[in-house]
């Protein structure tokens, strides 16, 4: 089967195969050892091997209990498929990254992250236990109370420790679907910072800004949970019909569609109360948006950076993007807050990340990332895997120092191009 990761660099031929249900896993784990796949939404490499498992058949919701919000479910449900059942019962995910199309089990081999991390933390930080099948063909029941370090690999764990086929996770009660929501725009990075710490009390916040403007000006989003309970109409969502022939993103297109994008942003400035599917994923309006970078695919520069060095490291990093005038649709900024992070190799460490695309121009690109990444590593802080095509092993020993500790839970059968291209080689 031809595999594309959600950057669409690399057309790979892989060995894919479907698990059939929660209790085959382990038979069929330990007879064809293999890395699981989940919705393939991650950027990079992380869920790509030889041979893989396709988690999507694990589809099923098991039980929930009204009482604690703990809902278990099968590792292959979608994020989406969650929130749409719970949202208009009065629950939620207490954590959602930028798009539902997701696995519950995806979303904890990542330990993603969302628009609250200042207030709630990661996916895994909900996760009361979950079930891991090794390729040895056994089956070990993960929480902070059984098989506690194996459960602290799991999470974040990059699908290495074995195959997740059953979560419980503990939801969070709403009033109902509707979010109040405020947006703000601002002048420059300083607004943005000044805007993030008056904003510590609101559940969610994030901003988007324009990298080629000289200010960086943008629009700072930020909103709570609404009381109202009136039931929504999901929408349907347009589809990006095919893959041009070539980017759609470029230098060209790129100062008219953020400049229309922030005065779109300033003329709707305000407060209003929105349905949680755009406030949470305003990306998934547009199915397979990621087919307008064209045949060449794109890359994402995902870093966090520490509090204390995080204005600084900043400005050098969109310097370095200015002097490769490279440009950016998709330019994301968001504090995260501090948190005992609850895998081994979680990526949200306590301050500001950056997340930013860009078109694959070949060398000119990788040389900028390379440059992205040296600034990211003299700042102290760490590339996200999740996004990652290019990074070094160096800077993912430099940014996890727990990499030997997880080495030992690994599942030595198991195997991703991402382990091989920056875990397991010695910087
Ligand atoms: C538009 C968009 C917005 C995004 N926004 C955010 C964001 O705000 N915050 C954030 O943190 N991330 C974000 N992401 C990244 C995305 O949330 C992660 O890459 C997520 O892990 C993808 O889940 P998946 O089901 O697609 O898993 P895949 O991409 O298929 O796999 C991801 C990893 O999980 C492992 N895995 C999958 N299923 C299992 C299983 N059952 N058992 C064990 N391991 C498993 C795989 O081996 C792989 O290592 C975004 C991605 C997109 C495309």
């Amino acid at each position: 089967m031809r595999l594309k990761s959600w950057g669409r660099l690399t057309d790979y031929s892989v060995d894919a195969r479907a698990i059939d249900s929660r209790f085959s896993a382990a038979n069929q784990l330990k007879e064809r050892p293999a890395l699981s796949h989940g919705a393939g939404r991650s950027y990079g490499d992380v869920a790509i091997s030889q041979g893989v498992w396709l988690t999507t058949n694990l589809d099923r919701f098991v039980e929930f209990d009204q009482k604690s919000g703990n809902l278990t479910v099968e590792s292959g449900v979608l994020l989406g498929q969650i929130q749409r059942l719970f949202a208009p019962r009065g629950w939620m995910l207490p954590v959602t990254p930028g798009t539902q199309f997701v696995t519950v089990g995806g979303a904890i081999a990542n330990d993603v992250h969302g628009k609250n991390h200042h207030s709630a933390g990661t996916f895994g930080e909900h996760v009361t236990n979950l079930t891991l099948v090794r390729t040895d063909g056994t089956e070990r029941i993960c929480s902070e109370t059984e098989n506690r370090q194996l459960f602290e690999a799991t999470i974040g764990g990059l699908g290495l420790t074995g195959l997740i086929t059953q979560v419980t996770i503990k939801l969070k009660k709403v009033a109902g679907p509707w979010i109040e929501a405020e947006t703000i725009p601002f002048r420059n990075l300083d607004e943005f910072f000044t805007l993030s710490k008056a904003s510590e009390a609101f559940e969610y916040s994030v901003a988007w800004f324009d990298c080629l403007s000289k200010s960086c000006h943008g629009i700072f989003t930020r909103g709570n949970h609404s009381n109202s309970t009136q039931p929504q109409k999901p929408k349907i969502p347009k589809v990006f019909p095919f893959t041009p022939p070539i980017s759609l993103i470029n230098r060209a297109t790129l100062g008219i569609l953020n400049a229309s994008y922030y005065f779109l942003g300033v003329a709707t400035k305000g407060k209003k109360t929105i349905a949680y599917e755009p406030f949470f994923y305003p990306l998934d309006g547009i199915r397979h948006w990621n087919r307008a970078y064209g045949p060449r695919g794109f890359f994402q520069h995902q870093s966090v950076l520490p509090q204390e060095t995080a204005q600084v490291a900043l400005q050098e990093l969109l310097q370095a993007m200015r002097k490769a005038k490279a440009g950016s649709l998709l330019a994301v900024l968001k504090t995260t807050g501090k948190r005992d992070l609850p895998g081994l190799l979680s990526f949200g460490m306590q301050g500001v990340t950056l997340a930013i695309d860009f078109p694959n121009q070949g060398e000119k690109t990788l040389r900028l990332l390379k440059e992205l990444e040296g600034i990211v590593v003299k700042h102290g802080g760490r590339l996200n895997p999740s996004k990652d095509a290019t990074m070094t092993p160096a800077t993912f020993e430099a940014g996890y120092p727990n990499r030997a500790k997880f080495l030992k839970h690994k599942d030595k059968g198991i195997t991703s191009l991402f382990f091989e291209r920056v875990i397991e080689r010695k910087p």
